[in-house]
């Protein structure tokens, strides 16, 4: 199936929001860009997609309260920073979303409660009873409890763990880059944009090394990538900046990484 068709078919989709994606310079939530993401969401919903959130931020949003300057290294303090600033996410989707109407829930969850048969159901339970409801489920990583995130991913993983439980159609990545490329672009001139990716390949995962953005960096959102589509859901990691960038997706236009499912999703 070709990327367009593939895209169009979306029904249920992860959003997974990166802290750049949403964030200013000076290390702050920056809620003229959250609004700008909930309009692109609003409409997907409007036409029947159903959405799951998976959003990063909540570090960033707790510095300014805990007088820090910037993301600390000390682990602990990360950690009530996205206490204090889980809040802050939180109040500015509510916000967002109120604007139409459309309800949301607060998901808290750690990869270990992904992996536990009990914890599993139950999540599962929760997000399908959320989701046959019409409200979108606004998930973090329970930053208290675990750390796996902080230290490596922004959440990559923890979005990819989700699609694969609530069996969507879609993952889309938002970063604060265009997608792929060969190398850094900033750091090599020769670097190109890798539009589609047939199969996760040593040299894909190689390009993937190439340090640059965001907590987790490139390698983390590939690694969600290769998880994903042997298990027969495509990716698309997209510049989250972008004006309209979900509908842009959607509506099947050439943007971003497109990343091809390489099995049948099990039905
Ligand atoms: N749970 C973290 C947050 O919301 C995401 C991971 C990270 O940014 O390191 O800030």
């Amino acid at each position: 199936m070709d990327r367009a068709k593939v895209l169009a078919n979306a029904k249920r989709i992860v959003v997974k929001i990166g802290s750049r994606v949403i964030t200013s310079s000076k290390n702050e939530l920056d809620s003229s860009l959250i609004n700008a993401l909930v309009k692109d969401i609003e409409a997907l919903y409007r036409k029947k997609h159903q959405i799951l959130i998976v959003t990063s931020g909540a570090i960033v949003a707790g510095l300014k309260d805990l007088k820090l300057g910037s993301r600390p290294t000390d682990l602990p303090l990360k950690q009530a920073a996205s206490a204090v600033g889980q809040v802050k996410l939180m109040h500015s989707y509510v916000t967002a979303f109120k604007k139409y109407d459309i309800p949301v829930a607060q998901i808290l969850l750690t990869q270990e409660d992904l992996h536990n048969g009990k914890r599993y159901l139950n999540a599962k339970n929760t997000l399908r009873r959320l989701l046959d409801k019409g409200v979108i489920p606004i998930i973090n990583e329970n930053d208290t409890v675990a750390v796996e995130e902080i230290k490596f991913g922004d959440n990559d993983t923890l979005s990819a763990l989700v699609s694969l439980m609530m069996d969507v159609d879609l993952l889309t990545i938002l970063t604060n880059t265009d997608g792929l490329y060969t190398d850094i672009p900033c750091d090599n001139k020769r670097a190109e944009f890798v539009p589609y990716v047939k199969k996760i390949t040593p040299a894909i995962e190689k390009m993937a090394k190439a340090k640059g953005d965001g907590a987790g960096g490139m390698e983390t959102k590939i690694k969600a990538a290769k998880m994903l589509t042997q298990s027969g859901i495509p990716v698309v990691i997209a510049n989250g900046r972008e004006k309209q960038i979900l509908n842009k997706i959607i509506s099947g236009k050439e943007i971003g990484t497109f990343f091809a499912a390489i099995e049948k999703k099990k039905k």
